[in-house]
């Protein structure tokens, strides 16, 4: 009896890897084709910036078309590209296309616009990131000091890493690009990094930010987080500004910019100049 169960156990589980390997063979391909054929998209999402009231920039946010109204959300699918490797081929596209786009833009409006694009770990560590950015950079005709490269406190752990991304961190630097620290605040990683790693923006991730109109322990969190980047002479972003309340609470802390469905949720990109114009006041309705 007992072996039969044991048995049956390890069936199961062989089971459950075979469908694990299924389906992300299955991603894998989807993934592939959607490459192929150009089925991702960005979309926009604008930064206030709380000192000027204007949009200072837009964030990049990769979306998957999957049929005419079916989007899939990167949470559904980065970490599976991330995992297959497929994240170097869709960051390049994603860098490429989010920077063109800035660039075009900006002589549009004829201001220094900001583009944020986020990178994976595993992307920025890829041989020949550095290169690719300096080249997308060229080409583009971008303004400099204009692009920002979100990434997570995940990469500040691999201590083995820490020399090489120390080097990646400066020599983007050296381009003129500057370095923002995504979801700030939910890593397990200890905050010493931030003195040994160049960042120039610290992006106050929206958990810490959903209560500060309503719990006093939330918004005095937020506002040390403020300090502390300000002491540490560093941009802050707080992210997922949902309604008024938290918008006065973060002016009133200090903050610098922010992000939410109060200023704006993602936009397509056909819709995004209509809505920076109207913002910057060059078009009346
Ligand atoms: P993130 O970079 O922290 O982006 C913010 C996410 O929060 C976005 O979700 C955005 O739509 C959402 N958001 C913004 N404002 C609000 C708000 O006020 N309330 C709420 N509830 N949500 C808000 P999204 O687009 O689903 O992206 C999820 C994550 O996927 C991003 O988090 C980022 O880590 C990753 N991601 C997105 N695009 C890319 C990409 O091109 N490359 C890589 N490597 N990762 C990406
Ligand atoms: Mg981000
Ligand atoms: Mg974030
Ligand atoms: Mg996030």
């Amino acid at each position: 009896q007992v072996r039969s169960r044991r048995e049956s156990g390890c069936c199961f589980f062989r089971e459950e890897m075979n469908a694990k390997a299924r389906d992300g063979l299955a991603m894998e391909r989807a993934l592939h084709e959607a490459l192929a054929c150009e089925a991702f998209e960005l979309w926009y999402q604008p930064l206030l910036d709380l000192k000027s009231d204007r949009l200072q920039g837009v964030e990049a946010l990769v979306r998957w078309r999957r049929g005419a109204d079916d989007w899939v959300l990167p949470d559904q699918f980065i970490p599976q590209a991330e995992e297959s490797g497929q994240i170097i081929g869709l960051g390049r596209w994603v860098l490429k296309t989010a920077v063109h786009q800035a660039a075009a833009w900006q002589c549009v409006l004829n201001r220094p616009l900001e583009m944020a694009v986020n990178v994976s770990p595993r992307e920025m560590l890829y041989p020949g990131f550095v290169d690719d950015v300096a080249a997308v950079l060229r080409e583009s005709g971008i303004m400099s000091g204009t692009l920002t490269l979100e990434i997570t406190e995940s990469i500040f752990m691999e201590p083995e890493d820490e020399s090489r991304v120390v080097e990646i961190l400066e020599r983007l630097r050296g381009l003129g690009v500057k370095l923002a620290i995504d979801d700030f605040g939910t890593g397990f990683s200890a905050l010493g990094y931030l003195k040994r790693f160049p960042v120039d923006v610290l992006k106050i991730d929206r958990e810490f930010v959903r209560d500060i109109h309503v719990d006093m322990n939330a918004a005095t969190l937020c506002q040390a987080i403020i300090w502390m980047a300000k002491g540490l002479q560093m941009g802050v972003v707080a992210e997922g500004v949902e309604c008024a309340e938290q918008l006065d609470i973060l002016r009133q802390s200090g903050a610098r910019s922010i992000q939410g469905y109060h200023i704006a949720k993602p936009l397509e990109s056909k819709d995004v100049l209509m809505f920076i114009s109207k913002n910057d006041g060059y078009i009346e309705e």
